[in-house]
């Protein structure tokens, strides 16, 4: 038996993946500690694993102080501001993982917490990554313009990270110029080398595992009868940007006439009360069971988040992407590419459009087809099962070492 440090962002599209994974490690005997954002405490000791949370400044604006003088261009400002909250939160981490008396063995961290690397390395043990998006699906942001000349505002967050540097003995990530995005000594990617598309960087260390659709022991109503004798469409933005009511009324304005019912979840960012009327084929809900509506569902309509497009493939369901941020745009262009959904940009959407991709994707099999292709392969890499082994192989080869 080994101890294991898993760390992860707060978020349901890095912890889900992961959840079967863990699972899978404790049942095989490992004893996992895993460090998230407290609000995840009762999921993740539902698998087992012991837990521990550290504070995430990210979304945390409240405690923002300005120390920039009133001339700093305000998008200097707001990049000042933001390394200050991920300095603070790495602070947290690190006053966890070394303050106690714990010992582990290997550390599993996902891609997006860039210290994990530097933590596995300051308690030297072999580090493992886990990506629950694309690999290199990230575009470097370009910084403010003429950043350059206001590098002295950022001198105090500077010397906090040398300070840090210095306490903890590791490297801090250049978060100024570049876009950190972790990697392993073993990597595990949770999707198929098929979906996968070939891109820069991926080595032998890179394992492509599927995805793990382990049940999430998620108690919540759902009213699945209603939806049992009619086409479904399921609506969701994701957890994080899904606060665009106007995206929300144009799917109203799109199905209300249609001989279909609609699920859409809208998530706890909008009130509900916010709509002006909603169509008596519509089920509105903050958060829905979608593995499970997955199921029963005809056509995805979702933001292109890894996990959403993962699900929805596991279920050869066909999609219309309307991707909002980030890596969201590469995993949609690849399920358009492989002939499994139709793209539309965020904003050009309205409700002539959803119509006529709805009424597209009804239409032509190929795009079933094609997500259970995917479907198929995602199956066929083996899931949590194989990421075990892959872990347990590999960490057991640097004890041989
Ligand atoms: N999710 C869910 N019910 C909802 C909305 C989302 O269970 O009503 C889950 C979904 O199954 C997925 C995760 O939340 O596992 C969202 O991750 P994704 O990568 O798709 O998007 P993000 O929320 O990170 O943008």
């Amino acid at each position: 038996m080994s101890k294991v440090l898993f760390m992860n962002m707060p978020a349901h599209g890095h912890i889900n993946p992961t959840l079967g994974l863990v699972e899978e490690l404790i049942g095989r005997g490992e004893e996992v500690t895993y460090l998230t954002g407290e609000e995840f405490r009762e999921k993740i000791e539902k698998t087992g694993a012991k837990f521990k949370s550290f504070r995430f400044y990210l979304d945390d604006k409240d405690e923002d102080t300005d120390t920039s003088a009133s001339e700093v261009p305000y998008e200097v400002k707001e990049a000042v501001k933001m390394l200050e909250r991920v300095v603070k939160t790495c602070q947290s981490v690190f006053e966890v993982v070394f303050s106690g008396e714990e010992k582990y063995d290997y550390v599993i961290y996902d891609s997006m917490f860039i210290i994990g690397a530097e933590i596995g390395k300051a308690l030297n043990v072999p580090t493992i990554c886990s990506h629950t998006t694309l690999v290199n699906a990230f575009e470097a942001p370009s910084n403010p313009e003429g950043l350059e000349c206001f590098m002295g505002e950022f001198e105090h967050v500077l010397n906090s990270i040398k300070e840090m540097e210095e306490t903890y003995g590791i490297r801090f990530p250049d978060v100024i110029s570049g876009y950190p995005v972790a990697e392993g000594m073993l990597n595990l990617v949770y999707t198929s080398r098929y979906f996968h598309p070939v891109v820069k960087g991926i080595d032998d260390s890179y394992k492509f595992i599927g995805i793990s659709v382990a049940d999430r022991k998620e108690k919540m109503a759902f009213p699945f009868e209603k939806i049992a004798d009619k086409k479904v469409i399921y609506i969701s933005l994701g957890t994080i940007f899904n606060d665009s009511i106007e995206f929300y009324e144009s799917c109203f304005e799109a199905f209300k006439d249609m001989d279909v019912k609609v699920v859409m979840s809208i998530g706890n960012r909008i009130d509900i009360g916010a709509f002006k009327s909603i169509p008596d084929n519509f089920i509105v809900l903050p958060y829905v069971p979608q593995l499970e509506v997955l199921k029963q569902t005809d056509i995805f309509i979702t933001h292109g988040g890894p996990n959403s497009v993962n699900e929805a493939l596991y279920n050869n369901v066909p999609m219309i992407l309307v991707p909002q941020y980030a890596d969201q745009f590469a995993v949609a262009y690849r399920v358009e590419e492989l002939g499994a959904g139709i793209n539309i940009e965020k904003d050009k959407v309205n409700a002539n459009l959803l119509k006529e991709a709805v009424t597209r994707v009804l239409s032509d099999k190929s795009f079933k087809v094609n997500s259970e292709k995917i479907g198929d392969s995602l199956k066929d890499a083996g899931g949590v099962s194989i990421g075990a082994d892959e872990i347990l192989e590999f960490v057991s080869s640097c004890c041989e070492e």
